[in-house]
């Protein structure tokens, strides 16, 4: 299985914040890869994509098209590359390249053969020095089980980059009927919300900083942006029902993802995303350790020290009851 063919994931432009090219490494497509190339090229960094498609691409071929890329961007600029790939391919000589030219490489945990592969894939990758960037499909199997997920990654696999991606799935002929049915494998609103919190709550108390993972890194954005102005208005709001439209959370939550917004809202509008109570209840537990790393980050310190602050707070409420004991006990 590619990335490409993952049938419950969305398309990989959907998944990478690119600022350059998509570069698919096989089929059709190089020619709008180079014409987004000429828009990307203005910025000072230029991130240059490339999809690892279904047909064989030789390390040769591969070593003289990055080449090419990088011969034509403007002076001065830096270009950062980015592959999604199976891995079925990264053999030493590719990875020993990819560390070279810094690539960061993307990983699909989605399917039986992806998942044979990604770990000796992610271990080979992490000897030769290549940060890896794992895909992964949260769905009602796996849902239940978000801090093991994690902590796999990161502790047995070195892995240093994740994205969730939820897994929703409609059955029937929803479009034509307005149907809402959902496959038995669909991430429940309520696992995704608690998948996020729980790796959420392990992240904010040793990872910010070591790991990235990106739903958590996007609302630290728009946490920041929306400290200085409050609730900015994002493209396409006027297309969201009501209910977005007067959420607290819209301006890190942006009415979650087009492809799920087939339910019906409070108010009986159409439009609502599949997972929005998830949605609402993990954007609404972070709120208060966004606010600090917004806070620190706008008076230019790390947000990182969000775990000090944590560890402290949580260090006086243990003891506050000791204390209130013992002074009851001294009184
Ligand atoms: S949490 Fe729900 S109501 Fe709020 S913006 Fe997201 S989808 Fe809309």
């Amino acid at each position: 299985m590619t990335l490409g063919e993952a049938p419950s994931a969305p398309g990989p432009e959907r998944w990478l914040a690119c600022e350059g090219p998509v570069v698919p490494l096989s089929g059709a497509g190089t020619g709008s890869g180079r014409r987004r190339q000429s828009r990307g090229a203005r910025r000072r960094t230029m991130t240059v994509t490339w999809l690892d498609g279904r047909e064989p691409v030789d390390f040769g071929s591969f070593r003289d098209a990055v080449e090419l890329a990088e011969r034509h961007v403007e002076p001065g600029t830096r270009v950062e590359h980015a592959l999604w790939t199976t891995g079925a391919r990264l053999d030493d000589t590719w990875c020993r390249f990819l560390a070279e030219r810094d690539f960061l490489v993307g990983l699909s945990a989605d399917g039986t053969a992806a998942r044979r592969l990604l770990p000796e894939t992610a271990r080979r990758l992490r000897r030769h020095g290549v940060g890896c960037n794992v895909l992964y499909p949260v769905h009602a199997g796996n849902a239940d089980e978000p801090v093991d997920a994690y902590r796999y990654f990161r502790d047995e696999l070195g892995v240093r980059h994740v994205q969730y991606i939820p897994v929703v799935e409609r059955i029937g002929e929803p479009r034509r009927a307005g149907g809402t049915a959902v496959s038995a494998r669909t991430v429940r609103p309520e696992q995704w919300a608690a998948f996020l919190v729980a790796v959420f709550d392990e992240w904010v108390r040793r990872d910010v900083g070591r790991q990235h993972v990106q739903i958590f890194e996007q609302a630290l954005t728009a946490w920041t942006a929306a400290e200085r102005r409050p609730r900015p208005p994002r493209a396409g709001c006027e297309r969201l029902p009501l209910y977005c439209r007067c959420c607290p959370v819209l301006f890190a939550c942006g009415g979650g993802s087009p492809g799920n917004r087939f339910v019906t809202s409070p108010h009986g509008e159409p439009g609502l995303d599949y997972l929005c109570a998830g949605y609402r209840q993990f954007f609404d537990h972070i709120d208060q350790p966004m606010q600090v790393m917004a806070a620190l980050l706008r008076s230019g310190r790390d947000a990182a020290e969000v775990m000090t602050v944590i560890a402290r707070y949580e260090h006086e409420r243990q003891a506050a009851p000791n204390a209130s004991a013992s002074g009851r006990a001294t009184s």
